[in-house]
């Protein structure tokens, strides 16, 4: 079996197509190789490696014959000998996953480097300075990576052993008075290397490995191993990446940007991650080592005089500091990102003047940048529509619906300081030092902007529960940047401005001093920070070109109709605006809470006798005519689907003493009296008790009053010259009796409203399938139904016997014990749920075979569920108007992954 793929000399085992065995980087390195763009040769060891040795602990047997044969190809390639004294080989061992994990995973770079091939390695470049700073590196990842991490050792805060090593060297370079490493010589250098040793001897009680091999093969332990560090592993759970895919190892020549003023690396983007914007974007650092940049501990140039932002104006760009080098570097960007038809996100060494590629991958974008890219790509003719519609996740698109600070508030607030804008959008939130205290507040219901000094992989978590994240250094490149960027979260970076002081929770900008808990508010896309609380604005989508045009490629593939729930004619033109095709669910509840009708509700209740009881409910019709009125026209011609009275009558009962005096007064019988009544309503299991349909039929005048009210609405309405199309609907209907029952009261007062005022007008009866009973008699309600809608909500909870408002006290424990593996109230059990659904569809349809069929639960706006509602054949999906425009894209996905 083959395990380890060659790249070299223009000539690659493996390609492009081989992400799930090579990982995105080491099936990009060989692509590249095979392009013939210059990659330093190294081999990519399999994440079929990674399963075994996980499942195992310990690798295949002829894994280490196929990694000496791979070393002798390179060797042969480099002219080199790996641990040979003379001409020493040296290379990085890297992770990549299928996917890119942006500093989840390990590197470890410079092994080879021991007391044997150091002098060869001074002979060879006639530096010492640079082989020393080579052998610090080493030290300090490797003892970090292989000794610490890998081993399982967990140091407390501030006492990790690359801390201690930093500290040992900030020491030195105080005692000397140097402000920064570049100012160390190659004998403090060397000095450091020994001080360093010793400390990895006494911390971690073993030697540091002076062993080429030995260096090589703890490097690829501890890279497979890292897959299950915590980090990988928080980010796998948040990104919804399986466990088992595993990670590659990509051992490779090292070539070095820290060989002096003629050598650089740097990370760029063929396009503008964060807008979209085609421009070659990025970032490079002069003489420094590749993760110098990505680590985000120096705030670094910008790598062309066209996109420098005022921070870095004094910096030169590469195309000022090495023309050559950057006109090469900038053919290959255009040659990868035509090749493969993607923005590019790519890595790059210059040493001693030859420009290497050390990675190309898709780059992660912003969903503004996501959209704007797929449709600029169309339009250039390097992806055709279909493709552009899948090159955005619907989660993106919440982004540029996603609420920005208001201009106006921005206006008159003070600008506390300013930084790169990494991610864009608004966030405003309290101020937390620290991943952990993030996530902790995050739990609590509270809104909080991380800040950190710089921004580091092992923040994810925190990063993940923050609004926002804000850094004083790195730059639009650090791995933090990216992850951020790849969640659409708003973020700030490199805002050197801020003095943070993380140990006694204070941060400086700018004369002011903020504490832990005080609100900031940040506009991600100019990378301008505010104190205090500034309202968030929705911006105007219809106006985002880029959003229409994508939207209007979805709208030519969707089969599936998108409408809305909405109980408002604002929300209801809310929803319009953002494309919904009609209301899915008008619920009509709430409605009856406003303190002028919850009165005649709750007189209605406590009546003891029909007349009185058809008294209260007729108060209510006029209330109820003008919202029915005001949703009608706003949707017309549009379908409007309203719900009768769902929830259990005991919520519209009196709570308090004083509701309860005021109410008895009102009703001239005693407190005791309402006492009782409320007492003899109450319910062990409300949800399963007396609501829904049952309501209608145990009180028929509340089901006669919302008809009439609805079909008073829609004379009025076609009296005004519209055209109103209201459909009603019942529901928790588990047996047709039931609708049978409630059909005959709406057609009745539909009847009597025609006649009375002698004007025919259009309308459905149709009933939520929300109960298993339902879907598995569904055909014989389909005889008296004009339409099924399904309420997943419920059918969910009655289908597990889950309790929707309960599960969150122990759906944390099924999800981390994966006994479920997501949470069925938000993704459609496609198993369980998902079988009734189809059983529905299909006994419905055969009494009915046009029977219009949606959904109407929460599912309605997941892109998976959206997919299983589009196989299971339904004509619609209906969701909150923000998720409308994620509809329509999940939809037509749904017809391209089909
Ligand atoms: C449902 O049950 O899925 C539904 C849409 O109704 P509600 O959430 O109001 O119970
Ligand atoms: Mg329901």
């Amino acid at each position: 079996m083959k395990y380890v793929y060659n790249f070299g000399n223009g000539k690659a085992d493996g390609t492009a197509a081989d992400k799930d065995l090579l990982g995105g980087k080491g099936a990009n390195l060989a692509e590249m190789t095979n392009l013939n763009i210059p990659v330093p040769p190294g081999f990519t060891i399999t994440t079929e490696v990674c399963a075994y040795y996980m499942q195992r602990s310990r690798y295949p047997e002829d894994l280490a014959t196929q990694i000496e044969q791979s070393l002798k190809g390179l060797e042969t390639i480099m002219d080199q000998g790996f641990g040979n004294p003379q001409n020493p080989l040296l290379v990085s061992v890297r992770s990549g996953a299928r996917t890119s994990m942006p500093g989840m995973m390990e590197t470890v770079l410079n092994v080879g480097l021991t007391t044997d091939t150091i002098p060869g390695l001074i002979a060879m470049t006639g530096n010492e300075r640079f082989v020393y700073d080579a052998y610090r590196r080493l030290i300090t990842m490797y003892s970090d990576v292989v000794m610490e991490k890998s081993a399982g050792i967990e140091p407390e805060e501030g006492k990790g052993i690359r801390e201690q090593l930093d500290h040992i060297m900030d020491q030195m370079k105080s005692e000397k008075g140097y402000t920064s490493d570049t100012e160390m010589s190659a004998s403090d250098l060397k000095i450091l290397c020994g001080l360093f040793r010793e400390k990895v001897k006494d911390v971690l009680g073993k030697v540091f490995p002076d062993d080429a091999n030995e260096q090589l093969w703890g490097g690829i332990t501890a890279v497979f191993k890292s897959w299950n560090g915590k980090r990988a592993i928080s980010y796998r759970r948040i990104e919804s990446i399986p466990d088992h895919w595993g990670t590659a190892v990509n051992v490779q020549t090292m070539v070095f940007g820290n060989m002096g003023d003629d050598s650089a690396t740097g990370v760029a983007f063929t396009r503008n991650p964060a807008n979209g914007e085609k421009q070659f974007y990025g970032e490079w650092l002069p003489n420094a080592q590749g993760e110098d940049v990505v680590a985000g501990i120096r705030t670094p140039n910008c790598l062309n005089s066209s996109t420098r932002s005022e921070e870095d104006i004094r910096l030169p760009g590469l195309d000022e500091y090495m023309p050559e080098n950057y006109d090469t570097l900038n053919s290959i960007q255009e040659k990868l990102e035509a090749h493969y038809s993607d923005m590019q996100d790519i890595e790059f060494t210059i040493q001693k003047g030859k420009l290497w590629m050390l990675q190309t991958r898709a780059g992660k974008r912003t969903g503004t940048a996501a959209i704007r890219m797929a449709v600029e790509m169309v339009a250039e003719g390097l992806i055709d529509e279909k493709t552009a519609v899948l090159r955005v996740r619907p989660d993106q698109l919440d982004e540029v619906m996603h609420p920005m600070v208001d201009p106006e508030a921005e206006k008159h607030s003070r600008v506390l300081a300013k930084g790169l804008p990494a991610g864009p959008g608004g966030g405003v939130g309290q101020i937390v030092f620290s991943a952990d205290e993030a996530e902790s507040w995050h739990e609590m219901g509270r809104k909080v902007i991380l800040v950190r000094n710089e921004t580091s992989p092992e923040d994810v978590h925190g990063m993940n529960a923050a609004e926002a994240i804000l850094t004083a250094k790195g730059g639009m490149t650090s791995h933090a940047a990216l992850v951020a960027r790849g969640w659409g979260k708003c973020c700030i970076v490199g805002c050197s401005s801020l003095t943070i002081n993380a140990s006694e929770r204070k941060l400086t900008a700018d004369g002011i001093a903020l504490k832990e808990g005080d609100w900031l508010s940040l506009n991600g896309t100019t990378g301008k920070v505010y104190e205090g609380k500034l309202p968030l604005i929705v911006p105007d989508i219809e106006s985002n070109l880029y959003f229409t045009t994508l939207m209007k490629m979805a709208d030519k593939i969707r089969g599936l109709k998108i409408r809305t729930n909405a109980d408002s004619p604002g929300d209801a033109r809310l929803a319009r605006s953002f494309g919904a095709e009609g209301i899915g669910l008008c619920r009509t509840e709430h409605m009856f809470f406003n303190p002028e009708r919850i009165i005649s509700m709750r007189k209605m209740i406590l009546s003891g006798n029909e007349t009185e009881r058809r008294a209260a409910v007729m108060k209510l019709l006029p209330y109820q005519r003008d919202d029915f009125y005001g949703i009608l026209k706003e949707m017309a011609p549009l379908a409007v689907t309203i719900r009768l009275l769902d929830p259990p009558l005991h919520e519209f009962l009196p709570q308090t003493r004083e509701q309860i005096e005021e109410l008895a007064n009102d009703l001239d019988v005693t407190i005791g009296d309402i006492q009782k009544r409320i007492d003899n309503l109450h319910e062990l299991n409300p949800m399963l008790g007396h609501r829904g349909c049952r309501l209608g039929i145990a009180y028929p005048e509340i089901t006669e009053m919302q008809a009439r009210a609805i079909f008073e609405a829609t004379i009025q309405l076609i009296e005004e010259g519209e055209n109103p199309m209201p459909e009603v609907m019942v529901p928790l209907v588990g047996t047709v009796a039931e609708l049978s029952n409630q059909k005959k009261i709406i057609t009745g007062t539909a009847d009597s409203v025609m006649e009375e005022h002698g004007i025919r007008f259009d309308y459905l009866v149709g009933t939520m399938i929300e109960l298993p009973r339902a879907c598995l008699t569904a055909d014989e309600i389909a005889r008296e139904a004009d339409f099924f809608s399904f309420g997943t909500n419920d059918l969910t909870q009655t289908t597990y016997g889950f309790s929707r408002d309960d599960i969150g006290n122990f759906l944390p424990k099924y999800l981390n014990d994966k006994i479920l593996s997501h949470d069925p109230f938000q993704s459609i059990d496609q198993k369980g749920v998902g079988e009734l659904v189809k059983i529905a569809v299909q006994k419905g349809r055969s009494q009915k075979p046009e029977l219009k069929i949606g959904i109407c639960g929460e599912h309605g706006g997941d892109p998976e569920s959206i997919a299983f509602f589009h196989t299971a054949g339904l004509n619609y999906v209906s969701c909150s108007p923000f998720r409308v425009p994620i509809a329509r894209l999940a939809a037509a996905q749904a017809v391209l992954k089909q």
